[in-house]
């Protein structure tokens, strides 16, 4: 894994600021593992991409998160903390690449979800409701009813819903969700935990910090912010210590 320079880090801000959440994923790990292509990070289960984003996240701004979300109830805003590393070791057996579903007669066999089945679903139906519908249909690889081989065209309607939460829970990692109970009025609920989100917002707000300090250096020194970044931290922070900031 290549560590992220200052100039790689803002570089990857300014491709990756326009873009949707699936794009910034893949854009964040391409930078950090330069032997991985666009196409390959794209074609992962969804669950092992999102781990190599809390792995990044992890090495870039340390292992623990401070994160928050309101109260369905009351609206009051609950923080709560976690450590990457105790939830990838609690989650670390739990991916597997295709899973076996029994519902009444029938075995289904799916796959797991990538960034390319999520991308394909988003662009061709409309409502969440058609989407999920279409990613299981997408991830069906096999079905039988009593050992006979049947198209998934010919599953009943009523066995969506079981096997999109089959799907859902074979990726773990892909759907965190932490418990929260409110202070103020007691109400228990499931706070979701996006990886993407949460450390793109990191990376936004360090991209920026680094800009406001290049804006600061070349203001004085007239150096070009590609000089000012390369420029090692500790020698930095003594540039910036020095005009007074
Ligand atoms: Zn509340």
């Amino acid at each position: 894994m290549t560590p992220l320079t200052s100039l790689a880090l803002v570089e990857l801000w300014e491709q990756g600021c326009y873009l949707g959440p699936i794009d910034q994923a893949i854009r964040v790990i391409c930078a950090v593992d330069l032997s991985l292509s666009d196409r390959q990070v794209r074609s992962l289960p969804l669950a092992q991409r999102d781990r190599m984003l809390l792995d990044i996240r992890s090495r870039l701004f340390g292992d623990l998160c401070t994160c928050t979300d309101r109260c369905p109830h009351c609206a009051v805003v609950s923080e709560f903390e976690f450590s990457i590393h105790d939830l990838l070791e609690q989650t670390k057996d739990q991916e597997k690449a295709e899973i076996l579903v029994h519902l009444e007669d029938y075995k289904v066999a799916i796959k797991a979800p990538t960034s390319l089945d999520v991308e394909q679903v988003l662009s061709s139906s409309k409502t969440d409701v058609t989407r999920t519908s279409a990613l299981l249909s997408r991830c069906i690889v096999s079905v039988t009813r009593a050992g006979a081989a049947v198209s998934a065209d010919q599953l009943p309607e009523a066995l969506t819903e079981p096997l999109v939460q089959a799907m859902v829970e074979a990726q773990e990692l892909a759907d965190i969700r932490f418990g929260l109970t409110c202070g103020e009025c007691g109400t228990g609920w499931s706070a979701p935990f996006d990886i993407t989100r949460f450390l793109w917002d990191e990376i936004d707000y360090l991209a920026r910090r680094l800009l406001h300090e290049v804006h600061r250096l070349a203001s004085v020194y007239g150096w070009t912010d590609r000089d000012i970044l390369l420029i090692p931290l500790r020698r930095r922070a003594f540039y910036l210590e020095c005009i007074g900031t």
